[in-house]
């Protein structure tokens, strides 16, 4: 661990999954700027420490370095230990995550279940780790970075998808068992953003697509949507009430389930003639 000290933050400290490169670097960049302090994750301690240099000299917080593969059961234990011990953390930044865009016939299976461990074991034990020290004080925000194609999940590997599905349903779970308990829980689905996720999920050329925002826009409205109290963020959607219906029709279904008895077009009809 590579550590920047100035004075301790009154907002507390961030810890962010995935911040050498892309939307986690962003989260660093306007958490730093907003006056937390940070401790910035991933694998490349290069790029880390020459952003938490930058940082630090930009914006005088404490910026804290931890080189850990999330998907290396020690890594991601020194990630929980952390989380589980420093009293100063006041956010977690669930970011760090891979995709694919290969169909269930190319994909390597050793792959996917690499995903699976980053995308949802990794932020699953995270969450675990840092949830009760947070309901102990009352206070403490977690941002799990889901993706669009959580809900449009024909779009690209089966696997990735369905992980982040998972990322948007465990939101709603966190909502309902630490909201009352004085925890903000966000979940954030951010629709194609230009950072290297697409040479790592194998399409490259997603980054230059018309449709394709910058992560800086992407964090800045994702944290907007925090400021404005919102659960769930989709920068790229653009009209809310879209989210409103479709989640209002999800709960709505929710009473409908509990029946003793298979609802009729299900009935098996013998022919007794
Ligand atoms: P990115 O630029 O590729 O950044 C991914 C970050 O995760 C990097 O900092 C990487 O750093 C880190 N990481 C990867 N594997 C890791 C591991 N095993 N252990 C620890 N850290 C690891 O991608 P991004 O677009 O910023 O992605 C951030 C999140 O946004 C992901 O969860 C992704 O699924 C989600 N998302 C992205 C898009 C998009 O279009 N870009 C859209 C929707 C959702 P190291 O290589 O240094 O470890």
């Amino acid at each position: 661990m590579t550590s920047s000290t100035s004075n301790t933050s009154p907002k507390g400290t961030a810890l962010i999954t995935g911040a050498s490169a892309g939307i986690g670097a962003v989260y660093a960049d306007r958490l730093a700027r907003r006056g937390y302090d940070l401790i910035l994750v991933a694998r490349n301690a290069e790029r880390l420490n020459a952003l938490a240099s930058r940082l630090q000299a930009e914006t005088g917080r404490s910026v804290n370095t931890i080189a850990a593969d999330l998907n290396d059961k020690a890594g991601l234990s020194k990630i929980e230990n952390v989380l589980r011990d420093d009293k100063s953390i006041t956010m977690l930044v669930n970011n760090a995550g891979v995709g694919s865009v290969a169909s269930i016939l190319k994909g390597d299976v050793d792959e996917m279940e690499a995903m699976i461990d980053l995308n949802i074991t990794a932020l699953t034990r995270l969450t675990y780790a840092v949830a009760p020290g947070f309901v102990s004080k009352a206070s403490g925000t977690i941002i799990n970075i889901s993706s669009a194609v959580g809900i449009a999940v024909e779009l690209l590997n089966g696997v990735y998808s369905a992980s982040k599905s998972y990322v948007l349903s465990f939101g709603h779970a966190l909502q309902r068992d630490l909201a009352d308990k004085g925890v903000r829980i966000q979940t954030v689905l951010p629709a194609a953003t230009a950072t290297e996720f697409w040479d790592v999920a194998g399409y490259s050329s997603q980054k230059e697509a018309a449709s394709t925002m910058t992560a800086e826009d992407l964090v800045d409205a994702a944290l907007a949507g925090l400021d404005q109290g919102e659960l769930v963020t989709i920068p790229t959607l653009q009209d809310g009430n879209d989210w409103t219906r479709w989640e209002a029709d999800r709960r709505a279904l929710t009473p409908k389930f509990a029946n003793a008895k298979a609802a009729p077009r299900y009935v098996v009809t013998t022919n007794k003639a």
